[in-house]
């Protein structure tokens, strides 16, 4: 079933109505922005793409959308190869911003950045997502960032969602053995302790080829014999749901 934002169908709409709801921020501003272009022009392109918006009203809109997220009109004439990492960010979540949307893919959009720059970026994201009253799907390895910035999770595995619950509720009483491993494998900053062991094998997961049964079941520390041939089914919790054949 097509998923539906505000009992519509997304599949149901042209693109330019899609693009005014959603919009994506990349992992790498290195690669996500024309190296060509200046930053107001790919600022309005999102605008210009809507093909009914008055030039001033464009140029109007995006020196907004700069200094909303911290950036100088001056910068709007730079490339981007003439920024740093963390200003080409800014720039992507601009660009992001600029239509409006209730909704922004937020893929990895820390992880290219070195660590001083994340926080920033990070702080800036929450403070545009109160302000603008945004919702982010926020895709993310990084589970203190995770922790950090999201209401409620989704944990998924070989493409399936196995666990999603309140923020809250999954990183302190996790019950899928997947999340659990997750969040045992953060590293500590403890010298010695090394990296931990989580129990999950040296099976690496194949896209190609999803084993039968629970898909997690050739890595799963605590499979039964069953695991390997039934389904999961969604056991419903408030606010999401498990889908492990050993939970109650
Ligand atoms: S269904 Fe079985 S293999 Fe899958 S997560 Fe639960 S215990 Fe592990």
């Amino acid at each position: 079933m097509s998923p539906a934002v505000e009992g519509q169908r997304v599949a149901d709409m042209d693109r330019r109505a899609r693009a005014r709801l959603i919009q994506p921020v990349f992992q790498d501003p290195f690669s996500s922005l024309n190296p060509l272009a200046r930053v107001r022009d790919i600022v309005a392109m999102p605008l210009r793409a809507q093909g009914n918006i008055d030039r001033a009203d464009v140029t109007r809109r995006v020196e907004e959308m700069l200094a909303r997220v911290g950036l100088t009109t001056e910068m709007g004439a730079r490339l981007p190869t003439e920024l740093s990492g963390g200003q080409r960010q800014r720039v992507a979540i601009a660009r992001a911003l600029v239509l409006k949307p209730r909704i922004v893919v937020c893929d990895e959009p820390t992880s290219a950045l070195d660590v001083s720059v994340q926080a920033q970026i990070l702080n800036l994201l929450a403070e545009l997502r109160r302000e603008l009253g945004l919702t982010y799907v926020f895709i993310s390895h990084n589970l203190a960032v995770v922790e950090h910035v999201a209401s409620e999770v989704a944990v998924m595995y070989l493409g399936r969602i196995v666990e999603r619950r309140p923020t809250q509720a999954l990183f302190h009483a996790p019950e899928h053995p997947y999340t659990k491993a997750l969040l045992a494998s953060v590293l500590t900053p403890e010298p010695g302790l090394g990296v931990p062991d989580v129990g999950l094998g040296d099976v690496m997961p194949d896209p190609a080829n999803i084993p039968p049964g629970c898909r997690f079941h050739p890595r799963c520390p605590v499979a039964e014999a069953r695991c390997a041939t039934q389904t999961p089914p969604l056991k419903a919790r408030p606010g999401g749901g498990v889908e492990c054949l050993l939970v109650p």
